[in-house]
């Protein structure tokens, strides 16, 4: 058996949300973590923390109370990852995850026990759990149906104020539109590097000074995300001092600026706690040592090393994380080839109308695990005493179309590290 580079009592493999989570939650509980994985996948992510909207997704059923719908959805899905989860730990995982967050300079806020209606850049409303303080005005004004002003850019595609006004119209009768330049650009211009010259004030000054015109009686301003990357509270403050309104943000299309804060704040962050992060790393390779430890393989076109581990959490994601593999007759677990759940065969696999509602047989593959998110084997036991799974890679759920994306990652991770720790103490 290689000898380890680095030992550690807990391996989290994956840099999502579910992989963040995990890496959160062990150095919170002071265990000595390593994780390994590619941050990137969280730059698409809207920043919205969804926790349960749509069920059951054959009906299209939007729900207020996500409580409400993940009750329904136990007693109708009980082999669903929530279904294995008391609602008071998902809420004490999600209050846990949101206090680092808001420690971290990006609070979230939320109606405890309602969705917040959001405005999406294509001016259709999404029901979801928690909100970036950044976003929470336009979640406010909506509700009051106050009397705002969208601003979108000469350049920027894929927003445009007009598209939202026209789909809210009936809605929200309050809501007038303006085009500016941004300040000192032309031709296309991109999200990242509006925000990035957004935490210069003599830009900001000269933005407020294209959009102060346009105010006319606006009780609040919205604007695509682009209000700072790492100094976000500061940027909007100092904005709304300058107009003289509330500010808000909506979220842009992926990758947008809302995931690469969040990836920020995980790079800068999980090292202070603690965490041993390779990121632009992978695990090539996985031997059980004995005892119910690992000795995993990790790295990249340069360099690779040894990682010893008392256990793992599995948060690799599926086919867009590449945790689950499909080739032309099956679909893979790519890191320990654990058994997948899964339609009988490939025909199975889609419906034949694309964009049928109900989603397909596909979105619901991953790995069932045990009450303690610890995946089975063939006999429908333990896969390892200590390898435990998290995120989107669980099977008999489709997040994408339930809107529970977030919720699940950070629920299931909660479960992980915390059932980790029973098996090791
Ligand atoms: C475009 C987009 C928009 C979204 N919008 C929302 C939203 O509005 N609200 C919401 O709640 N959720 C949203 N989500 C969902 C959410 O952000 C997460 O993607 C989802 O919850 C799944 O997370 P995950 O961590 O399980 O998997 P992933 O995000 O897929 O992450 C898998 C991780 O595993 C790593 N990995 C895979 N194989 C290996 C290996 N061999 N070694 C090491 N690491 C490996 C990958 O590098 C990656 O870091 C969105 C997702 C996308 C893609």
């Amino acid at each position: 058996m290689p000898r380890s580079d680095i030992q550690c009592d807990l391996m989290v493999i994956g840099a999502g949300m579910a992989g963040m989570a995990s890496a959160l939650f062990a150095a919170n509980r002071g265990v000595t973590t390593v994780q390994v994985g590619m941050p990137g996948e969280i730059g698409f992510a809207s920043g919205l923390l969804d926790l349960m909207g749509v069920h059951p997704v054959k009906e299209g059923r939007v729900w207020n109370n996500p409580w409400d719908a993940i009750d329904r959805l136990t007693r109708d899905i009980p082999e669903h990852p929530y279904a294995r989860i008391g609602k008071n730990d998902i809420r004490q995982a999600v209050e846990e995850f949101t206090l680092f967050l808001a420690e971290s300079g990006f609070p979230y806020h939320t109606y405890q026990d309602r969705n917040a209606d959001v405005i999406t850049p294509i001016g259709t409303i999404k029901k979801t759990y928690c909100v970036p303080e950044n976003m929470w005005n336009g979640v406010k004004a909506l509700n009051k149906r106050s009397s705002c002003l969208l601003i979108d850019f000469s350049g920027l595609k894929g927003f445009s104020a007009r598209q939202i006004k026209e789909t809210l119209h009936e809605r929200w009768p309050e809501l007038r539109t303006a085009r500016v330049s941004f300040p000192d650009t032309s031709g296309e211009i991109y999200t990242e590097h509006m925000a990035r010259q957004m935490e210069d004030r003599k830009v900001r000054q000269k933005l407020a000074q294209a959009v102060s015109p346009h105010l006319r009686g606006a009780q609040v301003v919205g604007l695509p995300a682009i209000l700072g990357i790492s100094r976000t509270r500061e940027v909007i403050s100092d904005f709304e001092k300058q107009l003289g309104v509330s500010v808000f943000e909506i979220p842009t299309m992926p990758p947008s600026v809302t995931g690469l804060r969040l990836r920020q704040i995980f790079e800068q962050q999980l090292p202070k706690r603690g965490v041993r992060t390779l990121f632009q790393q992978k695990v090539l390779g996985v031997r059980p040592a004995g005892t119910g430890e690992f000795k995993f393989n990790v790295g990249n076109h340069d360099n690779t090393l040894m990682v010893g581990a008392k256990g793992a959490i599995l948060a690799s994601g599926r086919f867009f994380g590449k945790g689950l593999h499909a080739d032309g007759k099956r679909i893979r677990e790519t890191i320990f080839g654990l058994p997948v759940y899964q339609p009988k065969d490939r025909t199975l696999w889609h419906c034949k109308d694309f964009l049928n509602p109900a989603g397909h047989a596909i979105n619901l593959a991953g790995l069932e695990t045990d009450d303690s998110f610890r995946p089975l084997d063939h006999f429908g036991c333990p896969a390892f005493k200590t390898l435990f799974a998290a995120g989107s890679i669980l099977a008999h759920q489709d997040w994408m179309r339930m809107k529970c994306g977030s919720g699940l990652a950070i629920a299931t991770a909660y479960i992980a590290v915390n059932s980790f720790l029973k098996q090791v103490s």
